[in-house]
């Protein structure tokens, strides 16, 4: 599949309902959740971020405290209170927790495979 194809899907999906308004976030939520092995390789060719978070999460992703469903990772986000998060982890039960740490902070925390409270 074409890279702009998947970010329509992408956009669809993850923008169009309100999840997110940021197409980078959207795309790897698209990739963590619902993207085939075909689709995966013009994202990761673009993206080597991305890419690294997707491995890391496949060996440590974080589970949810409340329901212990995997948790997805939403860059620069917001809380209710308008407050500003470099990162968030959102769970499918409505469960959010958010986060100082960066992407890039996240990625070495999960490659290290160490024990961390989200
Ligand atoms: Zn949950």
């Amino acid at each position: 599949m074409e890279r702009e194809q998947i970010i329509r899907l992408a956009r669809a999906k993850y923008v169009a309902t309100g999840i997110t308004n940021n197409i980078t976030e959207a795309l790897a939520m698209y990739l963590n959740n619902d993207a085939t092995e075909d689709e995966k390789i013009p994202l990761f060719i673009s993206s080597p971020e991305i890419y690294g978070i997707k491995e890391a999460l496949k060996k440590n992703r974080p589970k949810c405290e409340e329901c212990n469903s995997d948790l997805q990772m939403k860059e620069n986000t917001r809380d209710f209170t308008g407050k500003k998060y470099a990162t968030a982890w959102i769970c499918k039960c409505g469960r959010i927790e958010y986060s100082d740490k960066t992407v890039k902070e996240w990625l070495e925390i999960l490659r290290e495979n160490r024990q961390q409270n989200i």
